[in-house]
């Protein structure tokens, strides 16, 4: 028999499940107290729930945080992780502090089926999705980690994977990173991006999650956003921004749009206008990467220049922009960098 992974469960599945062993439904509660908020994974150390309730967990349960394979420093203060899963599956997630704010960058598929042109992952392919406790475990492994009294801030849905293609798992674990019962994190501080798959952002819309979405644009034409981006062939920018126009924004939130800066390909003065006046009437940021480079890339960064003076294309229409200088470029952790042999 195979055993459940607590962390898979929401706290009233905690509930639940403590009421079908013979408790009661409180008992969830605690278990979930014990899990998250003292971040104990280990049920027999959990020394105010009855004996004869641990040892039915223990026979039907466990609580399964991936092991940290490697850690890599970088030179900036960020740290890659490699994390392996019970059946030999690999992710990556990444943590990056910047002053108060400490970022995690989480993986929600072993790989990915997306094949964009510009990222390393996407030359992967797609292994398998994650389950909702193995996208939160990535949160639990990382946190522990951290010297006592330091904690995660904010969690951003951008590493290996493609969020909204593992649907039910990703908004499940939103659920668990945002319940006060569980994590407990403001969702203000939680990104989902998304390669702006319509129907998913759609749905989204739906969940009253109010968790930020951010969407990977990168093109501003169809023809060079259909050969970036192969998802473009089936929903193009038109239809995607349509969405985004959709998508209900909680009050002062803004919906942020990724654009990788390609040189000769997307960096352009006039795909800087183009970009100003695709984003009228959303509220939106534009975080403009500079490319990062990986082994066998048929891309190269702009000129500093070239890259700044995108920039002030947007400024000078109104539209907020910042050029992200991607973390952890040194260890392979950069934005679309990360990629890692899936299985022992
Ligand atoms: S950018 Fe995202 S969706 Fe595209 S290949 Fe990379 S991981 Fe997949």
């Amino acid at each position: 028999m195979s055993l459940i992974n607590l962390l898979d469960l929401l706290p009233d599945e905690l509930e639940s499940l403590a009421e079908s062993l013979g408790a009661p439904r409180y008992r969830g509660r605690q278990l979930a107290g014990w899990m998250y908020h003292k971040r104990v994974t280990d049920v027999l150390a959990m020394s105010d729930l009855p004996r004869p309730f641990r040892e039915a967990l223990t026979q039907r349960t466990t609580v399964a945080v991936p092991d940290v394979e490697r850690c890599t420093p970088s030179r900036d203060g960020s740290r890659k992780f490699v994390l392996r899963y019970d059946d030999g599956a690999r992710v990556q997630s990444v943590l990056m502090p910047d002053g108060e704010r400490l970022t995690l960058c989480v993986s929600t598929q072993v790989g990915c089926g997306f094949g964009c042109a510009f990222c390393y992952t996407g030359t992967m392919g797609l292994d398998r999705n994650l389950h909702a406790g193995e996208i939160i475990g990535q949160v639990l492994a990382a946190a522990r980690t951290l010297p006592s009294g330091q904690r995660l801030t904010h969690i951003v849905y951008m590493g290996m994977g493609e969020p909204l293609a593992n649907y039910g798992a990703t908004v499940k674990s939103l659920r668990l990173l945002t319940d006060p019962r569980a994590f407990g994190f403001s969702p203000r501080r939680i990104t989902v991006s998304t390669v702006g798959l319509v129907g998913g952002i759609e749905k989204l819309a739906q969940e009253n999650l109010r968790v930020n979405l951010a969407i990977s644009l990168h093109a501003t034409d169809n023809a060079i956003r259909d050969r970036l981006m192969p998802v473009n062939r089936g929903f193009a920018i038109e239809e995607l921004l349509a969405a985004c126009r959709r998508f209900p924004l909680p009050f002062r939130q803004r919906m942020t749009f990724e654009y990788v800066l390609l040189e000769d390909v997307n960096d352009s003065p006039a795909a800087a206008r183009e970009l100003a006046r695709l984003l009228k009437g959303i509220r939106a940021k534009i975080n403009l990467i500079p490319f990062n480079d990986w082994p066998g890339a048929p891309f190269a960064r702009p000129p500093l220049a070239r890259v700044l003076a995108f920039q002030n294309a947007l400024l000078e229409r109104g539209i907020t922009a910042t050029v992200r200088w991607s973390k952890g470029e040194d260890i392979g952790a950069a934005c679309g960098q990360l990629s890692e042999a899936v299985v022992a």
